[in-house]
């Protein structure tokens, strides 16, 4: 069984001392009360023996006044009884008698017969003592003196040389005795009872002056001690809570608590340095010294917090830079992060110069930045979202200077606007994140507003981006080869290696929607590999051509590929591993892929050249190259676009166009493939302008491996 566990209640500094000075005050009311118990105890004592005092120094003075007095009588009386005067003895009682305190007098024979009692008619005479006392009176032949009632009765013998005439009694009334026995004690009980009073007001005064020490102490404690250390409590409470301005006590006092506060307040001035720098560097950015995604989404939060219902307008630019990962893979990261650094510091800039002194610029992490704007209520925000992208786009595809090399890296800018396009923060930076995710689709180094219809393709592109994972390793994706024919005699040449991809449930996709997201995610490399490994060791196993030599198999590869340094390897490797003489390996690369970097673009193609492999420019006549490029990069072939080719019967443009490219190429010592070809005058057009290669669905679309195989025999 558990034990019940008992907890005291907290008590404070101050209960318990004030628990203390009650204490010791009740002590004190204790002891006072003792004394004063023990004082009127001491004053009864004292009473009683003065009464006994008196009492008895009383009785000795009425006892020895009283035998004098008896004894003069019996002395006086001696004669008169001897000769039985009755007379002279009645004088001498009644004389007795009238003295003060007497209040009996009995003059008696031998025998104890009363024969005077000092009355007139003497009613007693003769008549025998029979009291208590008598007894012992008459047979005792001293004087006596004996205490009964309130009485005392002295008695003396009545002697005339040894012959005892009788004797005589004189009963002493003691009230008055007791009287001033009364009256010396009233007297006595009346000053001890003032002394008493005196004594008690003293200790009531000391109690009360006690009290008021005690209290004096308790506030003193309370001023000096408890409020002193309850503001240091309170202020390590506030400071555990991050508030380091709370008020401290008063640290002029030179004590051991002031300096536990002058401690205390150094500790609370370091603590708070170290949160200030833990914070400094919990929010900002270690590389570029912006602040970071924790303080950018502190920042929205709050001005959104402080917007609501206020109506003011929020525009967030979202700027990822195009292709920075060929910045680490071909650089290394050293030099990635000085990218990163240059272009934070353009960003700032080109905010700082569009004149948005409040905006917050952050880096959230990787390639990506983020401008927060504030635009005022009813402002035109659009107008500053693009003042602002144009601004940054424009800033940062300047050249970069690294390392004495020039590079150029392009922006993708999103744009999403509070509250057009979201109403809180996690959904503007999501609609900013659509936004820049587009404009790089857009063709990057461009910016793009958010908009709803737009952020739904981006969805599905990013859905396609997932189901791409992977897609080769199960078995989803496949290679078809379609066959590019000789112009002249239409004999089968080779064929372009073409991707293919059919989803588990949606079904084929066609290349023109997955390639751009496979190239975009960067996933197009890895994929490529495969392609290029499939196509290589396809060919290989290719039965030689009726003509005699071997078909050649031409790969597309991105330019995403292109920039990767590895991609000569992979070439090579491929090669190896199908055995294929590389003279049967085309690369199909785009104008816009050589036009991005000419000077490695020209290098790499030379190098591959260098190896036998040869090279095709696809797609020729839909980038912007120029002849100045097609003399700097040297290529095997052109393939002309096969919107060229659609509109060669019908438009003279065209014709003259693709004539020109093919005399010109020849004139360069390059062939030309024709493709999309869909009609036979296309054809026909093309051989009369001695166009070396065709390609498209009127020769024959593009067939599994099988078929091309059975194709070729
Ligand atoms: P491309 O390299 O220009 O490939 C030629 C495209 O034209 C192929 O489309 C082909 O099927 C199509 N074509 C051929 N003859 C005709 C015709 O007479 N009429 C029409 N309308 N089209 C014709 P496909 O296979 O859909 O490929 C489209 C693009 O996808 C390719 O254009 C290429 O840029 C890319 N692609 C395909 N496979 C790969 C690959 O393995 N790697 C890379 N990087 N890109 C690929
Ligand atoms: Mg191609
Ligand atoms: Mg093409």
């Amino acid at each position: 069984m558990k034990a019940a566990v008992f907890k005291l209640p907290r008590s404070s500094l101050q209960l318990r001392f004030s628990i203390v000075v009650l204490l010791v005050l009740g002590a004190m009311l204790a002891l006072t009360l003792a004394l004063w118990f023990r004082q009127s105890w001491d004053e009864r004592r004292t009473v009683e023996i003065a009464r006994q005092s008196t009492h008895e120094l009383l009785l000795r003075q009425l006892r020895e006044s009283g035998d004098a007095q008896v004894r003069q009588l019996a002395d006086s009386l001696a004669n008169p009884l001897y000769y039985f005067d009755l007379d002279k003895v009645g004088v001498l009682a009644r004389d007795a008698l009238r003295a003060p305190n007497v209040s009996y007098v009995l003059v008696f024979d031998r025998e104890g017969r009363i024969l005077h009692d000092g009355s007139g008619e003497i009613a007693a005479y003769g008549r025998p003592m029979r009291d208590a006392l008598s007894a012992r009176i008459v047979a005792a032949d001293t004087p006596l003196d004996l205490q009964v009632d309130g009485q005392l009765d002295i008695s003396s013998p009545i002697k005339v040389g040894d012959d005892r005439l009788g004797g005589v009694r004189v009963g002493y009334s003691m009230s008055e005795a007791s009287h001033a026995e009364e009256a010396t004690l009233v007297g006595l009980r009346r000053q001890l009872s003032e002394v008493s009073r005196r004594g008690l007001w003293w200790l009531l005064l000391m109690c009360a002056g006690l009290a008021g020490v005690c209290v004096l102490g308790a506030m003193a404690v309370q001023r000096m001690l408890v409020r002193p250390i309850r503001q240091l409590g309170d202020a390590a409470r506030k400071i555990e809570h991050g508030d380091f301005a709370s008020p401290m006590p008063k640290a002029t006092r030179n004590d051991e608590l002031g300096d536990l506060i002058h401690s205390f307040d150094r500790m609370r001035d370091s603590v708070a340095r170290h949160d200030r720098d833990m914070r400094r560097a919990a929010y900002s950015d270690a590389l570029t010294g912006l602040a970071n995604r924790l303080a950018f989404r502190t920042e929205l939060d709050q001005r959104l917090r402080e917007m609501h219902g206020a109506g003011g307008q929020l525009v967030l630019l979202f700027a990822d830079l195009d292709d920075f990962k060929g910045v680490n893979d071909t650089l290394g990261h050293e030099a990635g992060d000085d990218v990163l650094v240059q272009m934070a510091m353009r960003i700032e800039n080109a905010v700082r110069a569009a004149g948005e002194t409040d905006a917050m610029v952050a880096r959230l992490g990787g390639d990506e930045f983020v401008i927060l704007l504030e635009a005022p209520a009813g402002g035109d925000r659009r107008g500053l979202a693009t003042r602002l992208a144009e601004s940054l786009v424009q800033e940062l595809i300047e050249p970069l200077l690294l390392h004495g090399r020039r590079l150029v890296l392009g922006t993708s800018v999103g744009v999403a606007i509070f509250p057009d396009d979201a109403d809180s923060a996690s959904q503007l930076m999501k609609c900013g994140d659509i936004a820049m995710y587009q404009a790089k689709f857009a063709g990057k180094n461009c910016y793009r507003f958010y908009s709803h219809e737009v952020a739904e393709d981006a969805m599905r592109r990013m859905r396609m981006e997932q189901n791409l994972r992977g897609a080769w390793e199960r078995g989803e994706m496949s290679v078809v080869y379609q066959p590019i024919y000789r112009t002249s005699d239409r004999a089968l040449m080779g064929a372009e290696a073409l991707l293919r991809w059919t989803h588990p449930t949606d079904g084929a996709i066609p290349p023109e929607l997955f390639v751009p997201v496979a190239e975009q995610s960067g996933l197009i490399e890895d994929i490529g590999v495969h392609v290029l490994q499939a196509a290589c060791a396809e060919a290989a196993s290719w039965p030689e051509l009726p003509g005699g030599g071997h078909a050649f198999v031409s790969v597309n590869v991105s330019g995403q590929q292109m920039r990767n340094v590895a991609l000569f390897t992979q070439v090579t490797d491929a090669l190896r591993h199908s055995g294929l003489a590389a003279e049967r390996l085309h690369l199909e690369v785009t104008e816009t892929a050589v036009i991005r970097d000419v000077t490695h673009a020209a290098d790499l193609l030379a190098r591959l050249r260098g190896v036998g492999v040869r090279v095709w420019l696809d797609d020729f006549g839909t980038g912007y190259s120029s002849l100045n490029h097609l003399r700097r990069v040297q290529v095997d072939g052109l393939k002309i676009d096969r919107s060229f080719i659609a509109d060669l019967l019908e438009d003279p443009g065209d014709l003259a166009l693709t004539s020109a490219t093919m005399a010109m190429a020849h004139s360069l010592g390059i062939v030309v493939v024709a493709e999309g070809v869909e009609q036979r005058g296309q054809y026909d057009l093309l051989r009369e302008r001695e166009g070396d290669f065709v390609q498209g669905y009127w020769l024959s679309h593009p067939l599994s491996a099988m078929e091309f195989a059975r194709l070729l025999d």
